[in-house]
């Protein structure tokens, strides 16, 4: 397996162990594709993979059986080519100006999304390229990316004329994650209108959500990114394992007197004598700030020695401070490791505390922790 592009830092030189358990990888990507049969399950790998990093969660996606992959940027689909010389990789954001030959060297597809991109992508393909499939985005409701469903009926029309062949029809769902929300079943229908004007051709609809969620949205082939990588999905839904293990150096143990502030800003009085541990991690390292704690708001927590300790007082740039006194002191020592993600802490409790989402959480979980993947 190709990881050059991983960098483990010492462990004794970071203030944390990120631990990536490829095995639930797998197992996620196993459960995604048995639930989207006879549909393929395609693996979305953009944000470096959600922040677990593209090279290594990639190769695993593909052992597990994936086949066909979706990132964002030309710039993250030639990362994966090197990696994956064999995968179908669709890159979503569209067809960059001047990346063209890009996308031709390191056979990427492009995703198009407007009338202007099928033009260029066409041009392109006339000229030297020869025909190189893509994929058509119809906007079906979200208003982001896509054509507009007029558009489309138009481009259906001159199907013929496009010298490339359309590989892949596609649109997004805005709000699968609510299960009853109306507009999904709005998007269904107009998609599968559009769906009937390209006979032949492939379709795909469904992101984690939808592919956990009714079949109907399935069509082809489905996009699961967060549920693969042990986020939650849907409200309805928990999540699948978890892949992520976080765990933060305890630097040091320090008493307070009630009544006595704790960290930036004097945000929180100490309640009762209260012991801190502090953490070597902080908002640099992806631990989002809206998730610490103050008089007026709680904050998240961490497990130590089987215990929630909850944080006390403002998240920093570098430091998090914890409230250790319900663990019996023998139990925690500077040098010792605070669990943040795992123990029962998942990405969805730290964003739930932030105002965010678990995506927000994985995608910026920090460059400057000791990274392992453990099979
Ligand atoms: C990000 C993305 C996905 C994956 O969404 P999840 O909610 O992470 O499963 C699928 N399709 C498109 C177009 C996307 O942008």
């Amino acid at each position: 397996m190709n990881e050059r592009n991983v960098t483990t830092l010492p462990l004794e030189e970071t203030g944390g162990r990120l631990t990536l358990d490829g095995g639930a990888l797998a197992a996620n990507y196993a459960a995604l594709a048995a639930r989207a049969a006879p549909a393929e399950c395609a693996a979305v790998v953009k944000g470096d993979a959600y922040g677990l990093g593209l090279e290594p969660a990639a190769a695993r996606l593909w052992q597990a059986g994936a086949r066909t992959f979706f990132v964002a940027l030309p710039i993250e689909g030639r990362r994966l080519r090197a990696v994956l010389p064999e995968a179908t990789i669709y890159v979503l954001n569209g067809l960059f100006a001047g990346a063209e030959p890009v996308y031709l060297a390191q056979k990427l597809r492009p995703v198009l999304g407007s009338v202007e991109e099928i033009e260029r992508w066409s041009a392109f393909c006339r000229g030297r390229a020869g025909p190189l499939p893509a994929a058509i985005h119809v906007d079906t409701g979200m208003n982001r990316l896509g054509l507009a469903p007029t558009d489309a009926i138009g481009l259906a029309d001159r199907r013929d004329e496009l010298a490339f062949p359309v590989a892949l029809i596609l649109s997004h769902l805005a709000c699968a994650d609510e299960p009853s929300h109306p507009l999904t079943m709005r998007q269904l229908e107009d998609f599968r209108a559009i769906v009937a004007l390209f006979p032949g051709v492939p379709a795909s609809l469904a992101n984690s959500a939808g592919t956990l969620g009714d079949p109907a949205l399935h069509f082809d082939l489905v996009r699961p990114g967060i549920a693969l990588y042990g986020g939650r999905a849907r409200a309805d839904v928990s999540a699948l394992r978890p892949v992520v293990r976080l765990e933060l150096r305890i630097v040091q143990l320090r008493d307070v007197h009630e009544g006595e502030p704790v960290g930036y800003g004097a945000a929180q009085t100490a309640r009762r004598h209260t012991r801190i541990a502090v953490l070597s991690a902080g908002y640099a390292d992806g631990l989002p700030r809206l998730a610490g704690s103050s008089d007026l708001r709680r904050g998240a927590a961490v497990m130590i020695a089987g215990r929630r300790c909850p944080l006390i007082g403002r998240i920093s740039m570098d430091l998090i401070t914890v409230d250790v006194t319900d663990v019996p002191a023998d139990e925690v020592q500077a040098g010792d490791f605070a669990t943040a993600l795992g123990a029962g802490i998942g990405v969805d409790d730290w964003a739930r505390h932030a105002e965010t989402i678990g995506y927000e959480v994985l995608t910026s979980l920090g460059r400057r922790y000791h990274r392992v993947w453990h099979d």
